[in-house]
């Protein structure tokens, strides 16, 4: 059985931090790092239905959203060779990688009618934390860096960030082109059931 406990304790102390930090980013990524990175430093919690690739797209499961909105957390999952358009988030972002290896490639923001450029590639391995924000960079594209695996990655962003309005880019041109992403399952894991730990604690 996962335990759901790791993640619980990672959205409280979120939870925490998104309340502290209000709008300063540079705060919430220097204490919202660490705990990203402890929270995929361990791959026994994330639940078998919210790690199941499809062989037709990467997968995007919605674990958690504050009920401010302030914050959402997902598992993405991808098939060998699955990637993301090149696109961008509007808001803050923390990619932490819990299972595989994934490629990121960074752009700039596109001119019109230009071939994009892209700026950067990195490698992110287990345990590693990447950021993304208008403020930071904000473009990329992330795929699945192994040929015959599957990768998982936990995402934390600054807002319920399915219904988000964003944009994905044609790298021949910059042109952009609206989406909202939503989620791959209507479901999200039950963190509440802290009834055996009770139940331990009363004996
Ligand atoms: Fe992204």
């Amino acid at each position: 059985m996962s335990d759901l406990a790791r993640l619980r304790d990672y959205i409280v102390e979120m939870t925490r931090l998104v309340t502290a930090t209000g709008t300063d980013e540079m705060r919430l990524f220097r204490e919202g790092r660490p705990l990203l990175a402890d929270l995929v430093s361990g791959d026994d919690w994330l639940p078998p239905p919210f790690a199941a690739p499809s062989p037709q797209t990467y997968r995007q499961y919605l674990l958690w959203c504050d009920p401010l909105e302030r914050f959402s957390v997902l598992s993405f999952v991808w098939g060998p060779g699955q990637k993301t358009a090149i696109h961008d988030h509007t808001v803050w972002g923390m990619v932490g990688v819990l299972r595989g290896r994934e490629r990121c490639e960074d752009y700039e923001r596109p001119e019109p009618g230009r071939a994009m450029r892209k700026t950067g590639e990195c490698f992110a391995d287990p345990g590693e934390v990447t950021t993304v924000s208008p403020s930071v960079g904000d473009i990329h594209r992330v795929s699945n860096a192994l040929a015959d695996g599957t990768s998982i990655s936990i995402h934390v962003y600054g807002a319920n960030i399915g219904a988000v309005r964003r944009h994905s880019f044609d790298p021949g041109d910059g042109r952009a082109t609206p989406f909202v992403s939503g989620y791959s399952s209507d479901v999200v894991p039950n963190l509440w059931d802290r009834s055996a730990e009770v139940r331990a604690g009363l004996r």
